[in-house]
């Protein structure tokens, strides 16, 4: 686990490092170090304030810049082999997180909350709707990348089409199954996925998925076209 930073008064400073808080002089905050009990150091946690909170935005993943991820799948429909798309959002990338207030009156009714960066890549799916500076990008790369009714999940997503005979190819196979076409599971299947970088903003509504080994390092990445 990373370290925790701290909201210390001046005042509290001494109490707060005789508890085991550390001063960390380069961002001028004091912190919990890895390894140290929280529980002493809970009353310097710092407290999301309602006027720091923002109203729900129109996307609620946003990114600086992304990547077009291009990989191969079966198809159950023809059997034949055929380009897939998603994209892969890099570190920096933020999710916008409605707040939860313990009063569950307010929690039903809120539409207030905040942007959380989890510091890690991620990869798309679930896409209900893409900002239209990413549609226009999308567009550049394949025209089998359309809304569909997904009876797995229940709802209508954009979705991948095998490009020779039009069957939808749901993403659950391709990102939740080990091996599948944006899923790999060891450097040779990552090698099979090319990266576009794209210098521009990533918006949309959709899910972003988290591996703990994403074999980035064995894609090939190539600049934007
Ligand atoms: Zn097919």
């Amino acid at each position: 686990m990373a370290r925790i930073d701290l909201k210390v008064p001046f005042s509290e400073k001494d109490e707060a490092k005789s508890l085991g808080a550390r001063w960390d002089p380069s961002l001028k905050t004091w912190y919990i170090p890895e390894g140290v009990d929280i529980a002493p150091l809970a009353q310097w946690l710092p407290v999301t304030e309602h006027a720091d909170l923002e109203h729900g935005p129109e996307f609620c993943v946003r990114a600086p810049y992304y990547y077009v991820m291009e990989s191969v799948s079966d198809c159950w429909g023809c059997s034949n082999l055929t380009r897939v798309f998603s994209f892969k959002l890099p570190e920096q990338h933020e999710e916008f997180d409605y707040y939860e207030d313990e009063d569950e009156d307010f929690a039903l009714t809120s539409n207030l909350g905040e942007w959380k960066c989890h510091g890690y890549r991620g990869t798309v799916s679930n896409i209900a709707s893409l900002s239209p500076l990413v549609t226009k990008q999308i567009h550049h790369f394949t025209n089998k990348f359309k809304q569909a009714y997904s009876k797995t999940v229940g709802s209508r997503y954009l979705m991948n089409h095998c490009e020779n005979c039009g069957a939808k190819l749901g993403d659950f196979f391709m990102h939740s199954e080990p091996g599948g076409a944006f899923f790999p599971t060891s450097p040779q299947e990552a090698q099979r996925m090319t990266l576009i970088r794209i210098n521009e903003r990533f918006d949309a509504n959709c899910s972003v998925g988290f591996a703990s080994e994403d074999f980035f390092d064995w894609m090939q990445v190539r600049e934007e076209p």
